[in-house]
């Protein structure tokens, strides 16, 4: 959901990759309709690469003469950019659509696109199933969005759903949506080559191509001159980042990107998303060790703690693999937290094999992790190999055991941190009071505290907690 005003400064900004490291240069580019009179209405979902990919999206539209609105019914443009990741993601697409289409009974010609996965995974079916749809356009044809919508503006329907070996998009300066002006994220590659059995993604965002370091670096650079304090490095599996600079043979891997970016400047923070622990090197660890504004955060999905259904799930490590993974961290990086991602009732898990995921929780004392039960995805590898067995309420029993031993370990977690003082970047007021600045540390660690004169969003404070929640940490800043 859009919610402010970009500013003038954002608009039609290009990165030239030929020019490493250059300015941005604004373009002329072909208008659809008068400067100004079009706007567009997108929402988001699903993971951070599409509200990154959502930014693209607006920055091409921008271009050609489209301007963002947060308000849908002056929208002569609505926009979806959907999540394919599960049954409940694509349920909740189909009930947006319901609501679009009120708007377009109202107001005939407005225009609706489905962008993201879903688009990806459906193809020419999504517009035989939702005959009020407009455009459907997969995450590498955004660039082809301007020729669609104007064949759509003379009632033609729009379809473009290639995958591509190359688009990085690095030439477009995302057009900020959503932003509190302090954290941006940057793209620095895009598709998936694990092919994780329960998977979507390789299938709805193709193979993996590394973006050009120099204009990640351009990126980051130019975020910080706008005053931006937080970059998040945004990829399915960053830690197989590896570019090649076709000028010089020259090879950039994600510990050498992570160093280009932690340089730009001492006071930009940089985090990254998501990691794969077949691929997390000593490298990168040290390389996050080594730099001060390199946060000690670490999203590490793990899935499953058992070595059997690792296998099923096609992760290509197994549990001691992961465990040695987590116990290096540590080693390097006592203060580092971890996060992770955990599917309960995966084709034929056993009770002690859903125990090994719960016990794995206790090892590596994640400070927070994202759990779901397994749903079944038309068309990936445990679709078509393994029957979904396990029962729906034993599914939703042992997601509820693993959800109930997170919330005690990230509560131990977060009351370990009472007494301690940390260095918090203000993001914004508290969503609880606009007496309380919200911000995190270094720890990824959401932390409310008072306002006192002279701060701002951007502000780096210490903040020393005295109470905590297994969600927040809460203190006062030091004088
Ligand atoms: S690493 Fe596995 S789970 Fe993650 S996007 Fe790739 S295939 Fe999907």
């Amino acid at each position: 959901m859009y919610n402010n005003n970009p500013t003038l400064e954002d608009r039609g900004k290009t990165i030239d990759e030929s020019k490493q490291g250059a300015a941005f240069f604004p373009e002329e580019s072909a208008v659809l309709g008068t400067e100004g009179s079009r706007h567009f209405y997108i929402e988001s979902y699903g993971c951070q690469m599409n509200f990154s990919d959502s930014e693209i999206v607006a920055s091409i539209l921008d271009g050609v003469g489209y301007k963002p609105t947060k308000n849908m019914e002056a929208a002569d443009l609505i926009l979806i950019n959907t999540c394919s990741i599960r049954e409940k993601a694509e349920y909740n697409v189909r009930q947006r659509l319901r609501v679009y289409n009120k708007v377009k009974d109202q107001k005939p010609g407005t225009l609706i696109g489905v962008l993201g996965c879903m688009a990806e995974r459906l193809k020419e079916k999504f517009l035989q199933q939702e005959k009020l749809v407009d455009l459907v356009v997969g995450p590498d044809a955004y660039r082809d969005l301007p020729k669609l919508v104007a064949s759509a503006e003379e009632g033609e329907k729009g379809l473009n759903v290639l995958l591509s070996r190359e688009e990085t998009y690095a030439d477009i300066n995302p057009l900020r949506l959503n932003s509190n002006g302090v954290t941006g994220f940057i793209s620095i590659m895009r598709g998936c080559d694990n092919m994780c059995s329960f998977c979507v993604v390789p299938f709805t965002r193709g193979r993996e191509r590394s973006r050009n370091a120099f204009t990640i670096l351009a990126e980051a650079t130019d975020l910080f001159d706008r005053g931006y304090k937080e970059v998040t490095l945004l990829g399915q599996n960053v830690d197989s980042y590896h570019w090649k600079n076709p000028e010089n043979d020259g090879e950039v891997n994600f510990a050498q990107l992570l160093e280009m970016v932690a340089k730009v400047h001492p006071d930009l923070r940089v985090r990254f998303s998501t990691s794969h622990p077949k691929d997390i090197t000593d490298e990168v660890i040290e390389t996050i060790a080594s730099f001060e504004n390199i946060c000690k955060y670490i999203h590490l999905p793990v899935q499953s703690g058992n070595s059997r259904i690792l296998k099923l799930m096609n992760r290509t490590y197994d549990r001691e693999w992961y465990m040695e993974r987590v116990k290096r961290i540590y080693e390097i990086m006592p203060d580092c937290a971890i996060s992770s991602d955990m599917i309960s009732g995966f084709c034929t898990e056993t009770e002690e094999e859903h125990q090994d995921t719960i016990s794995m929780i206790d090892f590596a004392k994640y400070s927070m992790s994202y759990m779901f039960t397994y749903s079944e995805r038309p068309g990936t590898l445990a679709a078509r190999k393994y029957e979904d067995d396990i029962p729906r309420e034993v599914k939703k029993r042992r997601l509820q055991e693993i959800i109930d031993r997170q919330a005690e370990v990230s509560m131990e977690h977060n009351k370990k941190d009472i007494g301690k003082t940390f260095k918090v970047l203000i993001e914004g007021d508290s969503k609880k009071s606009d007496q309380d600045w919200r911000g995190r540390n270094s720890q990824n660690k959401m932390i409310i505290f008072p306002k006192s004169e002279n701060q701002k969003p951007g502000d780096y404070v210490f903040v020393k907690v005295n109470k905590a929640t297994s969600a927040t940490l809460i203190g006062e800043m030091e004088k």
